[in-house]
């Protein structure tokens, strides 16, 4: 063999220096009001439970996810019930750190303080969490991570892992994703890995679930509770009339009419029945009429105006508005939503300062409506996918200078 012969090889072993993807490990976390989610990629190890935390100080315990929520409106005062991520922003860092800790430590991920954390250790954490917290929050979460003993934590809308998860094209022209969660809906426009515009209302899982319950005990004199609520929510909450609707039945404690008359006698508990149609027209649509609509129409006219051609782009065929999260069961949404953006709408408008607004009318736009498949799991899917995008900012982060990246060469 001549001396020549080894050159080749001796710059091949420098390419390698450049870490394949595989050679970091990667945790996907879909940090959702409701549920936490969390994928362990390279060994397959996931995580899913309601993102509760509940401390028992007379049983000195702390319970996590589902043994959590169950406490919910069976609370003394020794027991109190934290849910960090509220109203689509980290209401509680704390007892979301003692829930990552508590992945972690399932996942027997290390667990060091930063000062000694090992130089070698190549764990990525991905985080999805709603669209609307700051930077202050953010770097706070991706300080989390590192304090927990990850190398890199990087933070990312959710609703943009949302749609990625659901099977779209974020990487192209104009898209649509409707994430409705327990906290918040977020909807937005998103073009070239970024979103275009987007707005959060908190007509969302938690919202819907709490009307259904004020419906219910002012109509029926009936109080519920929460997850008897979510449960009518889940098995007749509809938007526009299906199949096979049947009445529904529930318990729970009479309340006083605001007719009741002196010394009638009440049952304590009571069980009626409700119909698909009374929550759906009481409840639901009101609600999406009031709310979830007129966002989506915003969404749609701002990003009109920051980018020309944009909506135009969404009527294409294949296109559209894509429906994820936990809302996206809710029966006949997509229908629902589709026919009230072809109607006709209003919107007052201020001409001058001092001059009185002039209702304006609108003409309404025909988009293809879908439902995203697995609609609970298109955040984390889209974690797990965006991976190939942060490693190439890793890599050029470590290589400035380095050219244009192939897939072949570096995603190994
Ligand atoms: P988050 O991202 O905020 O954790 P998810 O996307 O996991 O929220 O969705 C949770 C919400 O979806 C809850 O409010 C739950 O009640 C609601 N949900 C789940 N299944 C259904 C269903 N079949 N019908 C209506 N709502 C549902
Ligand atoms: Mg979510």
């Amino acid at each position: 063999m001549g001396l020549f012969d080894k050159k080749p090889k001796e710059n091949l072993n420098k390419k390698s220096n450049i870490k394949s993807i595989n050679d970091y490990q990667w945790l996907a976390l879909d940090v959702g009001t409701e549920n936490f989610k969390a994928r362990y990629v390279n060994i397959g190890l996931t995580y899913d439970a309601p993102t509760y935390l509940a401390e028992d100080y007379e049983k000195n315990v702390i319970l996590y996810g589902e043994e959590a929520k169950a406490l919910i409106d069976k609370t003394n005062e020794n027991v109190v019930i934290k849910r960090p991520v509220r109203d689509g922003n980290i209401a509680d860092p704390d007892a979301l750190q003692r829930i990552l800790a508590k992945i972690f430590q399932d996942f027997r991920l290390e667990i060091k303080d930063s000062k000694q954390a090992d130089k070698n250790r190549n764990l990525i954490v991905l985080m999805a969490t709603p669209s609307e917290i700051n930077s202050v929050q953010r770097e706070a979460l991706e300080n989390i991570v590192h304090r927990l003993g990850a190398l890199r934590g990087f933070v990312q809308e959710e609703v943009k892992m949302a749609a990625l998860g659901s099977g779209q094209d974020i990487f192209g022209t104009a898209i649509m994703c409707v994430d409705i969660g327990g906290g918040s809906t977020d909807i937005a426009v998103l073009s070239n890995d970024s979103i275009l515009y987007s707005y959060t209302t908190h007509c969302a899982g938690d919202y819907l679930t709490q009307k259904i319950q004020e419906y219910i005990a002012k109509k029926h004199a009936l109080k519920i509770g929460t997850k008897e609520a979510e449960d009518v929510k889940k098995n007749i909450g509809s938007l526009l009339k299906y199949q096979d609707e049947k009445p529904y039945t529930i318990s729970g404690i009479s309340l006083p009419r605001l007719d009741s008359q002196p010394g009638e006698t009440m049952s304590i508990s009571k069980t009626i029945e409700i119909t698909p149609e009374e929550i759906r027209e009481n409840v639901m649509q009101v609600q999406f009429r009031e709310h979830v609509i007129p966002s989506i129409r915003r969404v749609l006219r701002t990003s009109g105006e920051k980018a020309a051609g944009s909506v135009s782009d969404l009527k294409k065929k294949g296109k559209g508005i894509t429906i994820c999260g936990g809302g996206a069961y809710i029966k006949k949404i997509d229908e629902f939503i589709k026919e009230e953006l072809a109607k006709e709408y209003f919107i007052e408008v201020k001409a001058e300062k001092g001059t009185k607004p002039i209702r304006q009318k609108y003409e309404g736009d025909i988009f293809e409506v879908r439902v995203a498949q697995n609609p609970l799991d298109n955040v984390i899917d889209g974690c797990v996918k965006y991976r190939d995008t942060i490693y190439k900012k890793l890599i050029a982060e470590q290589n400035p200078n380095r050219e244009i990246l192939t897939k072949d060469e570096d995603l190994g």
